[in-house]
C-alpha cells in the first residue's frame, strides 16, 4: 500500500486492498496479471500494488526495539567480524561509561568480539563499526515478512524511506 505521495506505507491483504479500490479509496497501481479475483461472472484484477487517494499521515510507525529486531538490522551478523555464530549485544558506547540502550548504540556482534571489546569503544579497542546503527523503519523490514517481493514493488522499496 502506497501513500498518495507514492511512499510505501504498508503491506495488506489482498481482499483488503481489493476493497480499498472497490470503494475508491485507493487507486490500482500494479496488478498480478497471473492471478484475478473471479465472481461468477466478472474477474477483477489482482492487486499488487494500491495508492490511497488520500494522504494519510502516518504516525512513525516504530519498530519495537529488542534483541531480535537489532539482530534483523544488522543482518544478523555480527557487525565487527561477521560471524553469524553466537549473537549477543554490544553497547558501542559502553554502559558502564554511559553509553544508552538505543538503536544508535547498540549493535549486533558475537560473544568474542563482545568480550575483545569489554569496556571500550570501538575506537580503543581497535574494531571497525562498519555504519553508525540507526533505527529501523517498519518499511525496511518489508523484505523479512514476504518470501518474495513482488517485482512490481521495487521501484517504491527503494524509494522507501
Ligand atoms: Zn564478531
Amino acid at each position: 500500500m502506497l501513500n498518495a505521495d507514492y511512499t510505501a506505507i504498508s503491506l495488506c491483504t489482498v481482499p483488503k486492498a481489493f476493497l480499498l479500490v472497490y470503494l475508491q479509496k485507493a487507486e490500482l497501481i500494479a496488478e498480478d496479471k497471473r492471478l484475478a479475483l473471479r465472481t461468477v461472472d466478472q474477474n477483477f484484477p489482482f492487486p499488487s500494488v494500491i495508492r490511497l487517494h488520500r494522504y494519510v499521515s502516518v504516525p512513525f510507525k516504530n519498530v519495537v526495539l529488542n534483541r531480535q529486531n537489532i539482530f534483523r538490522r544488522d543482518g544478523h551478523r555480527c557487525v565487527y567480524c561477521g560471524s553469524y555464530d553466537d549473537l549477543t549485544l554490544d553497547h558501542v558506547l559502553p554502559k558502564s561509561r554511559g553509553g544508552r540502550t538505543s538503536w544508535d548504540n547498540l549493535v549486533t556482534a558475537c560473544r568474542r568480539c563482545n568480550a575483545r571489546k569489554g569496556d571500550y569503544t570501538p575506537e580503543e579497542a581497535y574494531m571497525k563499526l562498519p555504519k553508525k546503527p540507526v533505527r529501523p523503519t517498519f518499511i525496511s523490514f518489508l523484505r523479512d515478512l514476504v518470501d518474495t517481493v513482488d517485482a512490481s514493488w521495487e521501484p517504491f522499496l527503494n524509494t522507501a524511506k
